[in-house]
């Protein structure tokens, strides 16, 4: 089974902000000009798209790692320019995990559907920005901020309106052949063989997907053989058609076999075992004794058996329409839940707390935005930011925790001595 493809960790990573700069006017004549330094440019964000043309995650395993343009410096007076966007094309049905909380992050169920992963860096400020009635000629700018990292883990469920369930020679693959219109292109799938049957289905003008997937066995929900494996892709399906041998060869009874597979079901998945289902007596051309099916058919008591043939063909559209009926009753009462576009706040709280060492700590992505984007080797700059944590509140509760001059205060990836 190596090399099936249909999950894969992926390093997304968005552009750094780019620098604002510090410069001032320079005119002839005019011996000193106020401020003029431009902010730099956003950094480009990671935006996943679902994709109706992609069809697998094959992509990821030969590039693992996505990375968003960089915002460019401001060069004087002239703002940076932003950096490119990444947007990834992904199989709709793919579902993002964040790799360190185990969150979803999203759910791309619908052509289209954007999910803005990762936010680029905000372009630093231009000097400019930072004038005041005392400081009228700063000479400092914000640096870029920083990019944002994400490992998430992908996962593609199949889409398939109608899975077909059943013993081994019930007559899946017949079924498909016998009632698809066309084979959706899967070609680009490793391993074709091993991937499920998929096929479109068509009735009147409306079309719908059904899979065969191999390998529902006994034994499946313990792992063995390649129930397993399938099983997984099934359970975005709304409908599942259970067929059912009407004379198998070996002369067991179809209602114990249809009841091994759905014991077998249920063992494997609720959420599967939940899904309505449509059952089907197979080969219904091997006797002209209608009265010989109607004796099987008692044997399922009141459930409703539709009565197929693959070969002559009975049964076909009646099936055909039922199917599709019933996936239309499934779509309006579960519609597929939208997910909104989800942008990742920067997060507005921190923490601030004294480690065993006497060192103090702060966390807090806003906080540590604020420290990345300030240059450090300006005293100016370092001053504002001294302001702008305190009117946060930084310097308050570091001081409620018993800070001193000469303290070391880590932010991130920095650190500081505290100096009052
Ligand atoms: P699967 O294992 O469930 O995919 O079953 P297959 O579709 O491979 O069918 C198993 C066997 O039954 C094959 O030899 C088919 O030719 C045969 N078969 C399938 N459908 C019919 C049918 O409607 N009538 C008859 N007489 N044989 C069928
Ligand atoms: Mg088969």
């Amino acid at each position: 089974m190596s090399g099936f493809i249909d999950s894969v960790d992926v390093t997304f990573e968005s552009g750094r902000g780019g620098d604002g700069s510090a410069s001032f006017h320079r005119e002839k004549f005019v011996p000193r000009g106020g401020p003029n330094g431009a902010d730099g440019g956003k950094g480009g964000d990671v935006v996943l798209v679902a994709d109706r043309n992609k069809r697998t995650l094959y992509d990821f395993k030969l590039d693992d790692h996505l990375r968003a343009q960089d915002g460019t410096k401001a060069m004087m007076n002239k703002r940076g320019k932003d950096g490119t966007d990444c947007m990834v094309l992904l199989p709709i049905g793919t579902i993002i995990t964040d790799r360190e909380t185990g969150e979803v992050i999203a759910d791309l169920n619908h052509d289209g559907m954007k999910v803005v992963i990762c936010e680029g860096g905000r372009g630093g400020q231009g000097n400019v920005h930072f004038t005041n009635s005392v400081r009228q000629a700063p000479t400092f700018a914000q640096k870029g901020g920083p990019t944002m990292t994400r490992v998430c883990h992908l996962e593609l469920k199949l889409l398939a309106d109608v899975a077909l369930i059943g013993l081994p020679n019930a007559g899946k693959s017949t079924l498909l052949s016998r009632m698809s219109a066309a084979k959706p292109k899967i070609a680009d799938y490793p391993f074709t063989t091993l991937s499920p049957n998929l096929g479109v289905v068509k009735v009147a003008d409306r079309t719908f997907v059904m899979a065969d997937l191999p390998g529902l066995i006994e034994g499946a929900s313990e792992g063995i053989g390649l129930g397993h494996q399938f099983l997984k892709h099934a359970e975005r399906n709304r409908i599942l058609l259970h067929l059912v041998e009407a004379f198998p060869l070996d002369g067991s009874a179809p209602i114990d076999n249809f009841q091994t597979i759905e014991a077998e079901l249920e063992q494997y998945s609720q959420e599967l075992y939940a899904l309505p289902r449509i059952v089907a007596l197979t080969k219904c051309d091997l006797t002209y004794d209608e009265s010989a099916l109607d004796e099987v058919a008692a044997t399922f008591g009141d459930l409703e058996l539709f009565r197929i043939s693959a070969v002559s063909g009975r049964g076909m559209e009646d099936l055909g329409r039922t199917l599709l009926d019933a996936i239309d009753k499934e779509i309006e009462e579960r519609p597929v839940k939208l997910v909104p576009v989800l942008k990742p706040k920067l997060e507005e709280r921190y923490e601030v707390s004294r480690d065993r060492d006497g060192r103090f700590r702060v966390k807090g992505r806003r906080v540590e935005q604020l420290v990345a984007m300030t240059d450090l080797t300006n005293l100016e700059a370092v001053m504002y930011l001294h302001r702008m944590l305190q009117r946060i509140g930084v310097v308050q509760q570091l001081r409620e925790l018993g800070v001193d001059d000469g303290d070391e205060v880590v932010v991130g990836n920095f650190s500081f001595t505290y100096q009052d």
